[in-house]
């Protein structure tokens, strides 16, 4: 697999201490996309894994996404018609909404022993819908209030056409879709593909860059296991069922992430080693995020729904603490209590305010850079707890286990090492969460594995042949 052209070029190691490191982020519009082009395939095509994220106009009927009361008698079948209403509901929205931004992070491997060390490139790529769509006010809201620059996307997104029927039986193809290339480049890469929460982002990268969503859950979910054949893993489900986290929003992953490979670093512990591309050649269009910043205390109580789900019907207008670096702290220093009443050491803030940090027009990217940068720090906490990421823990905290079962009529969670999947050595201990999805309000995972009963869907199939014809020229 190994060749020259692969080999990165020398990069600044993160020497500073991992609070002052500053993440590159390129930033992708019409106006530059063919100048970086080249870095953004390569990047792509010697990645390890590859960390997605999108930023969308809206999700549609917010009630049918999280159906989940049925009362038949039987787990299985309330279980599969909720995810059957739900993928309704997807295809829906991906359909009438549209991708604002594409944040792609590239993570390669540089050394696997005796601790991982990486080479990251992240690009932020905004995006604009040729087709109409629906904007929803609270969508709107969100994004403007974290920095979105609509005026920006409007003038400067790269265009893209949405699938239709029509493109997959004509093959019609008006003007070159670099987007479509992209995802292609993506499927090719033979790399894991990492998401956080990622069952809607894969259903509007499906819709937007590659076919028309197939009619029913089972053939999407076989059409995405023929697609990532090197597998999916989604952070969100390896924090609830291998790391049994009490909070599992991105950005409590993160900092949990951050601050664990901080406490590692202090204790002379395996912890990540990471680089960043400087990017000399397409230098101007890098910003520089400060995603590990620390700030102090903010001095006012925990917002405990903020805290809890990283979200508060109150936003900017809460008086309390949406700090999330307080929330951890508070989470550890009560499930600490139970064992020791020894002194938790308090850790520091970023933002008087509480403040996600300023991710501005470039968010998508950002949040694809924190999923890669969870992800790999699990495979190391796992490394580290091997009883952890073989389940053999759970056995002993069957209290907890009966409650994280109980909400979907005692259905229980057997994830089991799926040994086909040629995940990279680094990601290993995570496997068992491999091609697992989280679904919102459920504490069952979608499993993305093809049903002996079910087909890949025809225009995925057409797809593919496309792929493998191009790739033999
Ligand atoms: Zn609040």
């Amino acid at each position: 697999m190994t060749d020259a052209a692969a080999v990165p070029p020398p990069a600044p190691k993160q020497t500073a201490s991992l609070s002052e490191t500053k993440v590159p982020v390129v930033q992708i519009m019409a106006s530059n996309i063919k100048e970086v082009w080249p870095s953004l395939i390569h990047s792509v095509k010697y990645s390890s894994f590859i960390a997605i994220d999108l930023e969308l106009s809206g999700l549609g009927d917010r009630k049918l996404l999280m159906k989940k009361h049925y009362t038949s008698t039987s787990a299985q079948r309330n279980f599969q018609r909720s995810v059957d209403d739900r993928y309704t509901a997807i295809v829906e929205a991906a359909k009438t909404r549209s991708v604002l931004a594409l944040g792609v992070s590239c993570w390669r491997v540089t050394r696997d022993e005796p601790e991982p060390e990486y080479y990251v490139q992240t690009y932020n790529i905004l995006l604009l819908s040729r087709d109409n769509y629906t904007v929803e006010p609270d969508a709107l809201q969100f994004l403007v209030e974290h920095g979105f620059d609509f005026n920006k996307q409007y003038k400067e997104g790269v265009s893209y056409t949405p699938s239709t029927e029509d493109m997959i039986v004509f093959k019609e193809k008006k003007s070159p879709e670099p987007i479509r290339d992209l995802f292609a480049a993506i499927l090719q890469a033979k790399c894991p593909v990492i998401t956080h929460n990622g069952l809607i982002d894969l259903a509007f990268m499906y819709q937007s860059f590659y076919a028309p969503l197939p009619p029913t859950m089972s053939i999407f979910v076989a059409d995405l296991q023929d697609m990532f054949k090197s597998g999916i893993l989604d952070t969100k489900c390896v924090a609830e069922f291998l790391i049994r986290e009490t909070a599992t929003y991105l950005e409590y992953l993160f900092r949990k992430s951050s601050k664990r490979m901080r406490d590692a670093v202090a204790a002379g512990k395996p912890h990540l080693n990471l680089s960043f591309s400087e990017h000399r050649a397409i230098k101007q269009w890098v910003n520089l995020v400060e995603c590990f910043a620390c700030g102090g205390s903010s001095g006012k109580d925990l917002c405990e729904t903020y805290a809890n789900h990283g979200y508060c019907k109150d936003g900017k207008k809460c008086s309390k603490s949406h700090d999330v670096d307080e929330a951890i702290n508070s989470h550890d220093h009560k499930s600490k209590k139970h064992k020791t009443e020894g002194k938790v050491p308090p850790i520091k803030s970023k933002h008087s305010n509480g403040d996600v940090v300023d991710t501005g027009c470039h968010r998508a990217g950002v949040d694809a850079f924190m999923t890669g940068f969870i992800a790999a720090n699990y495979a190391v906490y796992l490394k580290a707890h091997p009883k952890k990421a073989k389940g053999e823990e759970e056995q002993k905290t069957s209290s907890k286990k009966s409650h994280y079962h109980s909400r979907d009529n005692h259905m229980s969670v057997t994830l089991e090492e799926n040994r086909d999947i040629p995940l990279p050595l680094v990601l290993d201990p995570c496997r068992r969460a491999v091609n697992c999805l989280t679904l919102s309000g459920k504490n069952i995972p979608l499993k993305v594995m093809k049903s002996a009963f079910v087909k890949p869907s025809a225009a995925h199939m057409r797809q593919q042949h496309e792929l493998n014809r191009k790739n033999s020229k």
